[in-house]
């Protein structure tokens, strides 16, 4: 029978044992004592090593705990020393103990009951039922798990029969004594995994994403020194899409202004000279936008092209024509504007302006072209 030192410290994480029992091949070794955690209760297993060696699993089976070795184990060692990989056994201890004020605060304050938990390498996740909890409601579970987080509640673990065991949040099916893990008077939970000693050392506890799973809802949520790699991944993502977002738009505005020279030159292909010889496009629009000016642009560079195109936003308007009718848009179009009291002007080629009111273009349309 192993004895199991993280039951007793899960801040152990250097120990001396005597070597049990090894398989033939030196790779599956027991030892007479571990503070090695199995994979069990929804908690991944350690990694470390014993002696020289790796481990690179460790399996609970039954009374015999076995750590499985990347190199074989020589016969004539009797003893090991192990050493835990810190960095991944303090992260477990802080997802797991995260797990169990979670599913404390759901089920005080929530009515929510944890049905099952799953420690994973990038997330760990908690089945709850019932399955509808709102986008409101889980942010108030956040708030709330934190609150508790830094109430810095104790941690401990006793050790009570499981026929006097009273007020345990999940009922445990196992028979005799029992490993109960309780956070100050908040939680009693039957746990045979490491645990922190107070809640304030897990840092915080973030919610992700929720999916339906049967009758459940599974809730992702990241603890401890994960939560802000997280945060920082969903700011780079963001910033990735805004960057991405920008590059569309203005994908979008050229294509918009190509479209419309496009659509100007087809416009003149399409129109007949009037009794002056001059192809002319006047229409009103609600507004003069970039895209219309490249239009009108595209339209006046065709001979005998002549534009007059008015937007009764700011009651703008816009003046082109090609030099070949030998008229100065902007010496033409200026002293009308005056006239009326707006504002404006340009070049030979193009002018554009604003009257006072909308009501007053095309008045001021008909002497332009007259
Ligand atoms: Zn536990």
């Amino acid at each position: 029978m192993t004895e199991r030192l993280y039951y007793h410290d899960a801040y152990l994480l250097d120990f001396q044992a005597q070597v049990q029992t090894c398989s033939p091949d030196g790779l599956r070794l027991i030892l007479d004592r571990t503070a090695f955690y199995p994979t069990s209760g929804g908690q991944p297993h350690d990694l470390g090593t014993l002696g020289d060696h790796c481990v690179v699993d460790v399996i609970d089976e039954g009374d015999e705990i076995v750590h499985l070795l990347d190199s074989p184990w020589p016969s004539s060692t009797t003893s090991a020393r192990g050493l835990i990989d810190v960095p991944r056994r303090l992260d477990h201890m802080r997802q797991h103990t995260a797990q169990h004020l979670l599913s404390a605060v759901m089920a005080e304050d929530f009515g929510l009951a944890t049905v099952s938990f799953h420690l994973g390498a990038a997330a760990s996740t908690v089945d709850v039922e019932p399955a509808a909890v709102s986008p409101a409601t889980l942010l108030q579970i956040e708030r709330r798990v934190n609150e508790r987080l830094r109430e810095n509640l104790s941690i401990n673990v006793s050790y009570e029969s499981a026929a006097d065991a009273q007020g345990l949040r999940k009922e445990s099916g196992r028979q005799g004594m029992l490993r109960i893990v309780s956070i100050a008077s908040l939680d009693r939970s039957a746990c045979g995994g490491t645990h922190l000693r107070h809640t304030g050392e897990i840092g915080m506890i973030l919610l992700g994403g929720t999916e339906k799973v049967r009758q459940a809802l599974r809730m992702e949520f990241v603890a401890g020194d994960r939560v802000l790699p997280r945060i920082r991944q969903s700011m780079q993502a963001e910033a990735e899409l805004r960057a991405r977002l920008a590059d569309t738009d203005k994908s979008r505005k050229k294509l918009t202004i190509e479209l419309a020279e496009a659509s100007g030159q087809l416009r003149f292909a399409a129109a007949q000279p009037d009794a002056q010889g001059r192809v002319l496009w006047r229409e009103e629009f609600p507004e003069l936008d970039d895209a219309l000016r490249a239009g009108v642009a595209a339209f006046v560079a065709n001979p005998g092209a002549v534009a007059v195109l008015t937007g009764r936003s700011g009651a703008a308007v816009l003046f082109a024509a090609h030099p070949s009718l030998g008229i100065d848009c902007g010496k033409c179009l200026k002293p009308l504007l005056d006239a009326a009291g707006g504002r404006g002007g340009g070049s030979p080629r193009m002018a554009q302006g604003g009257l006072p009111e909308a009501a007053m273009l095309s008045a001021l349309v008909d002497q332009l072209l007259a």
